[in-house]
């Protein structure tokens, strides 16, 4: 075998609950509009004609508890909290009980996002990359084992920036539930191990700013924190 011209950087490898080994990160899913209050906000309709997928590349993605610095090229930079789905066995055109069994575990996330370029790019009908696909713009939080903890409809999900609470939602507003994003997506993509899916962010996005300290939760996962230098 011939060496490689360089190295790359190792992807970050997630910690679980209750286990020695890490969950490393492969492929990151993004489902937008999955919470209508969210969709409003951002002047969406909400329907229900099918799921939507960005993606956004492992290296740019880092461990909860960082500090990064406010990234370049936007003004009007957002934090998006999500629950995040680490699928753990192979599977393609899922059924509804095969995708819940390719559910490896859960956890919390955060999808940070340039706004001002993503809506940019999106009015001229261009692809998003430069507002969602930035350096140490996905955020991971230990994973949860998916025998120990269920994305049930009464499980709070939300946000504090420097203490205030800037979204607040249940599960039960989930547009897509767990299930169907899995065997949606699992039409279009042999999913595998190290695949996680961000599964969309409830209403409350706002804006973040160097030296704020965002930190997140969903009932019964690790929270979820980052902090802009
Ligand atoms: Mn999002």
């Amino acid at each position: 075998m011939p060496d490689n011209l360089f190295s790359l950087p190792d992807p970050i490898s997630i910690p679980v609950e209750g286990e020695l080994s890490t969950y490393p990160v492969g492929r990151i899913f993004c489902v937008g509009r999955n919470y209508a209050a969210h969709a409003a906000e951002m002047g969406n309709e909400v329907d229900r004609e099918a799921p939507f997928y960005f993606t956004k590349s492992a290296p740019n993605a880092v461990m909860s508890g960082a500090t990064v610095p406010y990234p370049p090229g936007t003004e009007n930079f957002h934090h998006e909290m999500e629950l995040a789905v680490a699928i753990g066995k192979p599977v393609f055109r899922a059924t509804s009980s095969e995708a819940l069994d390719a559910v490896y575990g859960y956890g919390c996330a955060l999808d940070m996002t340039r706004r001002d370029l993503q809506i940019r790019e999106r009015n001229k009908q261009r692809p998003w990359d430069l507002g969602k696909d930035l350096e140490n713009g996905t955020v991971f939080a230990p994973l949860t084992r998916a025998e120990d903890w269920s994305p049930t409809n009464d499980k709070r999900i939300y946000l504090n920036v420097n203490g205030e609470t800037r979204q607040d939602a249940t599960l039960e507003e989930l547009i897509w539930k767990i299930d169907e994003i899995v065997c949606h997506l699992s039409g279009y993509y042999h999913l595998r191990p190290g695949d996680l899916i961000l599964t969309g962010t409830p209403a409350g996005v706002g804006p973040v700013q160097a030296g704020d300290v965002l930190e997140g939760g969903i009932d019964g996962l690790q929270p979820i924190k980052l902090t802009l230098a």
